[in-house]
């Protein structure tokens, strides 16, 4: 995936897959041939294909620095200017706690009773504008917020203008990962007005 500039923004060795059914890793030279891969090699040893693209963006997510790292300009977390903007810095907030397991989440009801409200909400809005690394790598972090389950509103949802917050992920978020200041500006019918 090679930015602007002709560097790869995806380290040579996030294209590696193992998981506890493999004895070694699998290695790609890029994310479409690690996914192939994959699936060439659970249908090599009888193991059910399941969705081998997904597993790998998530894996890849997970190896991917600067979630691991410190932001190196504080001021653009604290005073994002745009809602790609924003949206990184909510996730990267984020990531660890999902690479860790650490996030609980509501039921599939509840998220999709929440997407449906925010799916007509008019501070629902398109996000994924320039950096297409950038967006690549934020969508990777929503593979492995939401482990690849979406909610019947996926088409539809992209991100909250006023909290900040990818819409996909948010509404399979309990609320105590979530931060409501701002919620005054928010519709009355928003669901993070809510108490619960
Ligand atoms: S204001 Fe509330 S309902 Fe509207 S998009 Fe944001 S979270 Fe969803």
């Amino acid at each position: 995936m090679p930015s602007p500039q002709g560097i790869s923004v995806v380290p040579a060795e996030a294209y590696i897959y193992q998981d506890k059914n493999m004895p070694r890793p699998i290695e790609a030279t890029d994310e479409v041939s690690l996914a192939q891969a994959l699936r060439d090699y659970r249908i090599a040893n009888g193991i059910p294909v399941g969705d081998p693209a997904t597993d790998v963006a998530v894996s890849i997510a997970s190896r991917l620095p600067q979630y691991h790292e410190p932001p190196p300009h504080a001021v653009s977390i604290i005073n994002p200017k745009t809602l790609r903007d924003r949206v990184t810095s909510w996730l990267s907030e984020r990531f660890a706690g999902a690479h860790a397991g650490a996030l609980q989440l509501v039921s599939d009801e509840e998220a999709n009773r929440r997407a449906e409200i925010c799916a007509r909400c008019p501070r629902n809005q398109e996000w994924r504008h320039g950096c297409p690394p950038c967006v690549n790598n934020n969508e990777r972090i929503v593979l492995l917020m939401t482990q690849g389950q979406f909610t019947g509103f996926r088409q539809v949802l992209n991100a909250c203008e006023v909290f900040g917050h990818e819409l996909n992920s948010a509404v399979k978020l309990d609320k105590k990962h979530l931060n409501d200041s701002g919620k005054e500006e928010a519709p009355p019918q928003c669901w993070m007005r809510e108490e619960k």
